[in-house]
C-alpha cells in the first residue's frame, strides 16, 4: 500500500485547527456497561418526554419513508409563522439549530474575518468560526463574584466588534452557565452594532425562562435587520432525536443563508413531530412548569448542602463543586449518576447539572448524600 500523506495538511487552515464538538460522555458505551438505568443528567434534554401527539405524527410519517421528505419544510414553516406571528419567508429550518449556527459563519465568515462571543459561551460558536476559517475572538464574561455571574458582558462584546467582525453570536440564556441578559440591555446593545454585523441571538432555552426583564429578540426582529433568532424542539419540546431547529430573521438574509442548506437537511417524522409539538400547548406548559419547580427546588436541595447554585433560566443548573470536582464527576458517573464536566468551559470546578424529573432529581441528592456519607466516614 502507498504511504498515506498528511491528512491533516490536506485539510483547510480552520480545519487543521479544529477539534470535534465533545458532547461530555459516550452515553451509549456508558448505558451498556451499566447494570441499572443511568441517572443521564448531562445533556439538557427534558425527560418530561415530547408531546403524544408529536410522537403519533412521527410514526405516522414513518409509512412515507421511502420518500424524501418536503425539502421546504412547507406546513411546519406555516405553522411556525403563525405562532410566532411572522412570515414563512422569514423562516430557516435546520437539522438542529446547531446545523444554522455552523452555517451563518460559513455564509458569513471567512479567512481574515472575525467572529464574536462571549467567554463561557455554548462550545459551537466557536466551532463554526473555525470551520469556516474565521478568527474566532472571546470577549471577557461578568466577574464570577458579581450579580449575573459568568453572564454575557454586552458592553465588553460590542467593545470587541473591529471592521473584521463579521457575525456575533449571544445566547440567552446561555448554556453552560444559564445567565440572562434583560431588554433594555439588549437594545442598547443592539444599537451600538453596525448593521452589516449579523447579530446570532441562540434561543435554545426560551420556553424555561421566568425573569421578568428577559424579552425574545424575536419581538426585535422588525427593528434590526441583522438580527437571527436560532430556537430549537431539542430542549422544551423534548425532541432531541428528531433535530428540528429554526431561525428567524429577515426574509433576504434568510435567503442567503438557505443558499447553502443542504437540500433534504430535515427528516420527515422531525417535521411532522414539531409541526404536532408546536400544536400541543398544553403538553409543553406542563413540561416547562415541571421544570421551573424543579429548577428552583433542585437548586435549594444543593444550595442547602453548602454547594454554590449559579443563577439559572435555562433546564439546567451550574453548580460548584470545588477543587475535588472531577473526583466527585467519577464517584458519581460510577454510581449511574451522568452529569456534565465543564473544564472544556474553562470551569473546571463545576458541573452542569440538568434539572431532570422529581424523582431523577431525587436520585441525584441521594448519591451526592452518599458519597459525602462515605467521604465523613472514609
Ligand atoms: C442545546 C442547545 C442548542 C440546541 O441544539 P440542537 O442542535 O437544536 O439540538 C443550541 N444552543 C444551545 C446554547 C444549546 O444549549
Amino acid at each position: 500500500m502507498n504511504e498515506a500523506p498528511d491528512f491533516d495538511a490536506l485539510a483547510q487552515p480552520g480545519i487543521r485547527r479544529l477539534r470535534a464538538y465533545d458532547p461530555g460522555h459516550d452515553l451509549v458505551a456508558l448505558r451498556r456497561r451499566a447494570e441499572h438505568a443511568l441517572t443521564e443528567l448531562g445533556s439538557n434534554e427534558n425527560s418530561h418526554g415530547p408531546s403524544p401527539r408529536a410522537l403519533e405524527a412521527a410514526h405516522a410519517a414513518l409509512g412515507e419513508a421511502f420518500r424524501y421528505p418536503d425539502p421546504l419544510g412547507g406546513d411546519l414553516k406555516r405553522a411556525l409563522a403563525a405562532h410566532h406571528g411572522i412570515a414563512a419567508s422569514q423562516i430557516l429550518l435546520g437539522n438542529g439549530s446547531h446545523e444554522l449556527l455552523m452555517q451563518f459563519a460559513q455564509v458569513c465568515a471567512g479567512p481574515g474575518d472575525e467572529v464574536l462571543a462571549s467567554r463561557h459561551g455554548f462550545a459551537v460558536y466557536g466551532l463554526a468560526a473555525t470551520a469556516a476559517g474565521a478568527s474566532f475572538i472571546q470577549a471577557e464574561a461578568l466577574p464570577r463574584e458579581g450579580a449575573m455571574p459568568l453572564g454575557h458582558d454586552l458592553d465588553t462584546i460590542a467593545n470587541a466588534i473591529t471592521p473584521r467582525t463579521r457575525l456575533l453570536y449571544l445566547a440567552n440564556p446561555n448554556n453552560p452557565t444559564g445567565t440572562w441578559y434583560g431588554d433594555d440591555a439588549f437594545q442598547a446593545f443592539m444599537r451600538r452594532v453596525p448593521t452589516d454585523v449579523i447579530v446570532v441571538v441562540d434561543e435554545a432555552y426560551a420556553e424555561y425562562v421566568d425573569a421578568p426583564d428577559w424579552r425574545s429578540a424575536i419581538d426585535h426582529l422588525g427593528s434590526w435587520p441583522q438580527l437571527l433568532v436560532t430556537r430549537t424542539f431539542s430542549k422544551a419540546h423534548a425532541l432531541a432525536g428528531l433535530r428540528i431547529g429554526y431561525a428567524l430573521g429577515d426574509s433576504r438574509l434568510i435567503a442567503v443563508m438557505e443558499r447553502v442548506r443542504e437540500s433534504f437537511n430535515v427528516n420527515a417524522a422531525g417535521l411532522a413531530a414539531a409541526e404536532a409539538s408546536l400544536g400541543d400547548a398544553v403538553h409543553l406548559a406542563e413540561g416547562v412548569a415541571i421544570a421551573r419547580r424543579e429548577r428552583a427546588a433542585l437548586a435549594g436541595s444543593l444550595l442547602a448542602r453548602g454547594m454554590r447554585v449559579f443563577p439559572s433560566q435555562g433546564n439546567f443548573l451550574l453548580v460548584e463543586f470545588g477543587a475535588d470536582t472531577p473526583a466527585l464527576e467519577s464517584a458519581l458517573l460510577a454510581r449511574g449518576v451522568v452529569l456534565r464536566p465543564m473544564a472544556g468551559y474553562g470551569l473546571p470546578d463545576c458541573l452542569r447539572i440538568t434539572v431532570g424529573t422529581p424523582a431523577e432529581n431525587a436520585r441525584l441528592l441521594a448519591v451526592l448524600d452518599d458519597l459525602a456519607e462515605g467521604r465523613r466516614h472514609g
